[in-house]
């Protein structure tokens, strides 16, 4: 399959630096033949001279008109629109002819939670516990803190048979315990020292908001991180009204603590599915309210406005969405000509990608494992299944903690890397009885079958990074001979019945989701990237963009790691006037072109 990149209008989002210092005024960035990032020259080039009428810049007010003396770089950049439908969320390499071809991956069925759940039939207690909503693709393929110090209380009664007040006796909200908000914002403290680019963001909102007006309907997961990120659109000027894209992922200490600030929460660990379309629609359906902006993570919030709501989306405009799954959606919506606003893509920013794949995977990989299994890492042998983002991050966790790393591959470019990085390319078959860790992280399907888990080694432990649950196959373990022995939370011996045991993770399911938490840094870079997102859609003038999917534009991407960089007193080196003549780019970035791949 492949895809034609176009350039879109110029999305001139003029952010003040992270300094909070004047920014020289920018003229709108247009296409130029010495442009890396649009050279027309190019081979491969990124956007086509026939998609020209797209490509030019639109003079815009920049919502931040903060004082800021210190010029240095900020977004402004053409956003790029994906016109394929992307069906299978892989990313896209420009061929030389402009077009763009998607790299392979696992076509998905996409079903939508509610098609097998009736939201209007509110079950009964016991009914509502045993309606747990499977994790689905929604539900697992964004990243954040699954761990919650959430209360041990025996309180069974579910928060939506509770009347609930904060301590202004503000009642729009439901969560578990609003006792809990002091513990809470320690959390949501804790986790802005690790966020600074949001934090920055606050700071320059101090002049003109922009997103004064901005009603934002949210469901992602509902983390410290999360606060941060709400937070900080508030601060910005956003009214939000928030609800959880995963029904497990919930901290309910930070969720009480967003609500004793004012906000309209309605999540909490452990909601049954009809809780989830419940809290939702308490989100959406509000009297005398109406969202603006949608900002979602998995697509199940986009999907309910569209079935219950769409009159709504005349006042919609735009959709952020974060997820994998979600942004398939959002292509499935574009293909058959149903998306009726524009919608961002961040799944597919580069410091999305590049960032939370490689290094949230890199860092809790060792997390996930220890906590489960106190295993000590050096000199163990371990498998790693597939050497992509996922997998190179556990590789190199593994290699520097002295265990001996073995990868599996199918694409011989990437096999070529692991053999470049150091690491022994095997078939599994050929280190299955060896090794004491498998981790499989291809986003394939029955990498890790019966016969191989019946050929390891007792005490073996065996686990996936990968999106979902089918890397194992766990359905072949639950035969009458095996016997299952749940040891902790998320931990299972499966035992032969000549004693052999193998020690399973988190059933097979993601495990530095199920089992630990992930790095608040990273989560800052994708919140950033959401954030600026949600500006630029909410201030772009209309006809910037049409009802169609976009990538963010590469200077964002830019921006955005800008924005980190201070947090490491790391030092940029600027281009001298020469020097970018001789490379041929602008001062102020883009500095790669669309197709490279970092
Ligand atoms: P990727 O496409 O970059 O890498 C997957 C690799 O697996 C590819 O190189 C592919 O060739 C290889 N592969 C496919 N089938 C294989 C097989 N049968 N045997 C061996 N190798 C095989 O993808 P990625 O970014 O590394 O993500 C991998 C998975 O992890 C996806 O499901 C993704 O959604 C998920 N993910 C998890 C986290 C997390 O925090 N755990 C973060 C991001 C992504």
């Amino acid at each position: 399959m492949s895809v034609q990149v176009v350039a879109a209008k110029m999305a001139e989002v003029e952010l003040k630096d992270v300094a909070g210092k004047d920014l020289a005024p920018v003229p709108p960035v247009t296409p130029k033949a010495d442009d890396k990032g649009v050279n027309k020259n190019e081979p491969g080039a990124a956007v086509p001279p026939s998609a020209s009428p797209t490509t030019e810049g639109t003079a815009r007010e920049d919502p931040f008109p903060a004082p800021s003396p210190n010029p240095v770089k900020m977004p402004q950049a053409s956003a790029m629109k994906r016109t394929d439908p992307q069906q299978n969320g892989g990313e896209a390499f420009v061929n030389s002819d402009g077009t763009v071809a998607e790299a392979p991956r696992m076509k998905k069925q996409i079903q939508f939670a509610d098609q097998k759940q009736e939201f209007n039939k509110r079950p009964t207690k016991i009914g509502r516990r045993s309606l747990s909503r499977s994790i689905s693709q929604s539900s697992t393929d964004s990243y954040s803190s699954a761990a919650s110090y959430t209360d041990s209380s025996d309180d069974e009664t579910s928060p939506r048979d509770k009347q609930q007040k904060n301590s202004k006796g503000n009642s729009d909200f439901c969560i578990k315990n609003i006792k809990q908000a002091d513990f809470g914002r320690r959390e949501i403290e804790i986790a802005e020292q690790e966020m600074p680019a949001l934090m920055a963001l606050r700071k320059r909102a101090q002049g003109e908001k922009p997103l004064a007006g901005a009603k934002v309907v949210g469901c992602t997961h509902i983390t410290a991180q999360t606060a941060v990120l709400m937070e900080t659109l508030a601060a910005l000027g956003a009214q939000c009204r928030w609800a959880a894209c995963n029904i497990y992922s919930t901290q309910n200490e930070v969720a009480a603590a967003l609500a004793e600030g004012g906000f309209s929460v309605f999540a909490w660990k452990g909601e049954s599915e009809d809780d989830f379309w419940w809290c939702i629609d308490r989100c959406v359906n509000l009297e005398g309210w109406q969202p603006n902006m949608i900002l979602d993570d998995g697509g199940d919030l986009t999907h309910w406005i569209y079935k219950k709501y769409p009159n709504m989306f005349k006042k919609i405009k735009g959709i952020v969405e974060e997820s994998v799954t979600g942004v398939h959606r959002l292509y499935q919506l574009s293909k058959a000509g149903k998306l009726c606003v524009p919608a961002m893509n961040v799944n597919d920013s580069v410091t999305k990608q590049k960032f939370d794949n490689l290094y949230c995977c890199r860092e809790s990989i060792l997390d996930g494992l220890k906590r489960t299994t106190d295993v000590m890492f050096g000199g163990k042998q371990v498998v790693v299944c597939g050497y992509g983002e996922v997998g190179k991050g556990c590789c190199a966790a593994l290699k520097a903690m002295g265990s001996i790393v073995y990868v599996t591959e199918i694409d011989p470019i990437c096999a070529l890397q692991a053999c470049m990085d150091g690491f022994r390319l095997v078939k599994l078959s050929e280190v299955i009885r060896q090794v004491d860790i498998v981790i499989t992280c291809t986003g394939n399907k029955n990498v890790v079958v019966r016969d191989y888990l019946d050929r390891m080694k007792n005490g073996c432990i065996v686990c996936n990074m990968g999106h979902s649950n089918t890397e194992i196959d766990v359905a072949s373990l639950r035969t009458p001979e095996l016997t299952w022995e749940r040891v902790r939370s998320q931990v299972d011996h499966v035992i032969w019945p000549d004693g052999k045991r193998i020690v399973l993770l988190a059933e097979g399911r993601l495990l530095n989701l199920s089992c630990s938490t992930v790095p608040t840094f990273v989560l800052s870079i994708t919140a950033t990237t959401q954030a600026l997102a949600l500006i630029e859609l909410y201030n772009a003038p209309e006809g910037r963009y049409k009802q169609d999917v976009y990538l963010l534009p590469k200077k964002m991407d830019e921006y955005v790691a800008s924005l980190h960089l201070p947090t490491f007193d790391a030092h940029l080196t600027e281009l001298t006037d020469e020097q970018a003549k001789y490379l041929g780019l602008n001062k102020n970035g883009p500095f790669k072109p669309n197709y490279y791949r970092y």
